[in-house]
């Protein structure tokens, strides 16, 4: 069993958007799978990651949400300043995605291959109705496709 049993107790986000697009993925889920994500999932916040989430590195600056282990159950970091450059379908994609994380009892485990989590994440995701993305693809992809005009900052050239 979970620490809690209803979402009002697991969902923690201020962001107003992001909430409301946690609700639409939320409804989508089947109740079946709702009620495993419950004992599965202890948190989901845009605000208070645990400190071990480390976001001024490079990493995060490229991340939109992370999936942890807290405590032996699941938590979703959502990354609202990152994630506010997607449009919603995007965003629920990226929502459906980890929970699928946490649903998969992924962060808890890693004893399976980093590569192949991200694939059953897509196509669990996927088969609970949401275009899926991936950390290690199509997120990456987005993130450099609407990046790919920035002006380059901190580049040094050494001859
Ligand atoms: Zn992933």
């Amino acid at each position: 069993m979970g620490k809690y049993g209803n979402l009002s107790e697991i969902k923690d986000i201020q962001s107003e958007r992001l909430s409301r697009l946690f609700d639409d993925v939320w409804k989508r889920i089947p109740p079946r799978s709702k009620g495993e994500l419950l004992k599965r999932l202890w948190y989901v916040t845009d605000h208070d990651p645990p400190f071990y989430v480390p976001l001024s590195s490079e990493d995060t600056k490229h991340l939109y949400a992370r999936t942890y282990c807290d405590d032996d159950l699941g938590a979703i970091f959502l990354v609202s300043e990152n994630l506010a450059e997607l449009d919603d379908d995007e965003v629920r994609g990226v929502i459906a995605h980890e929970l699928a994380h946490a649903y998969l009892d992924h962060p808890c485990n890693a004893h399976v291959d980093e590569q192949q989590r991200e694939i059953d994440a897509d196509n669990l995701a996927e088969r609970w109705g949401f275009e899926s993305y991936g950390e290690m693809g199509y997120i990456f992809k987005m993130w450099e496709e609407k990046h790919a005009n920035d002006t380059p900052n901190d580049t040094t050239t050494a001859q």
